[in-house]
């Protein structure tokens, strides 16, 4: 057997079987192997083979737990069961007064808005952020998106949502990066809180430039008619919730939600996966 670590390298000889860890973006999972079926899908294959098969696997390419790095157990997905434990969240979905509520105020009329964990630098929710937004690991969103989908369940504020949207990318950066991540934690949520979700009928028309350097009130002049709305009816008289990644300034958010409510009848609420102070 033979073992290397470079992307995009060979990186295992079995005698069976030849493993390959691509480039990053080049594929979605980590990492691959070469059977007599072609090429397929680490993960893929550990699922259609037996415990000791998956074992001996585990020694070679572990599943690694996308915030702290340690090596999962059987029973544990994306995330080990400590990190989930000591996840750092807000708790401001219970209140509509909250920092996150207050960030809009005078911007634009919301339902209710919160965000589900505190952004430090340099911590675990940066690593879950990063392993999602440039490592293309959807299933950290969809967790995510559950796991606060469970806790919005708990709050009166966030009861009655119809439909789930999440901010959206203009096609061009959405054929770039492969996929919205704002998508994967509204697919967790929906599943959750048992609510539709739309990725069709509120879309981006502008390509903004980056917004990183610019002024809240320039931001805010970035993203007017940015966002457009395809199919009026199927948004009208429903109660929304906004789903983002991360809130920093909010004008992308402001920007969105106002788009949404010139409808008839349209309530909106935001929720983003994490909450960073500016
Ligand atoms: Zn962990």
């Amino acid at each position: 057997m033979c073992l290397f670590g470079f992307d995009g390298q060979l990186i295992s000889c079995w005698p069976s079987l030849l493993f390959v860890r691509p480039k990053p973006g080049l594929f979605a999972q980590n990492n691959y192997c070469l059977s007599s079926n072609g090429l397929l899908s680490l993960n893929k294959y550990m699922m259609q083979s037996p415990l000791w098969v998956n074992d001996v696997l585990n020694l070679f390419f572990p599943n690694v737990c996308q915030a702290c790095g340690d090596a999962l157990g059987r029973q544990e997905k994306v995330m080990c069961i400590s990190c989930q434990v000591k996840l750092p969240k807000t708790g401001f979905y219970l209140h509509e007064d909250n920092p996150v509520s207050r960030v809009f105020w005078g911007r634009v009329n919301l339902n209710a808005a919160t965000s589900f964990l505190f952004f430090n630098k340099g911590g675990n929710v940066q690593e879950l952020i990063h392993a999602l937004k440039y490592k293309n690991n959807k299933e950290v969103g969809v967790l995510l998106g559950e796991l606060f989908g469970y806790e919005l369940n708990q709050s009166p504020l966030f009861n009655n949502i119809d439909l789930v949207i999440p901010v959206p990318l203009h096609p061009r950066k959405y054929r770039k990066r492969g996929f919205n991540q704002s998508e994967t934690i509204a697919t967790g949520i929906s599943r959750a809180i048992k609510a539709s979700v739309d990725f069709e009928n509120f879309i981006r028309l502008v390509n903004t430039d980056s917004q990183t350097r610019k002024s809240r009130y320039n931001r805010w002049e970035n993203v007017k008619g940015v966002f457009g709305i395809r199919n009026e009816e199927t948004l009208q008289n429903k109660h929304i919730l906004l789903v983002d990644d991360v809130l920093t300034t909010g004008a992308t958010l402001e920007a969105c939600a106002a788009t949404l409510l010139a409808l008839e009848n349209t309530k909106v609420s935001v929720a983003t996966l994490a909450y960073a102070q500016v």
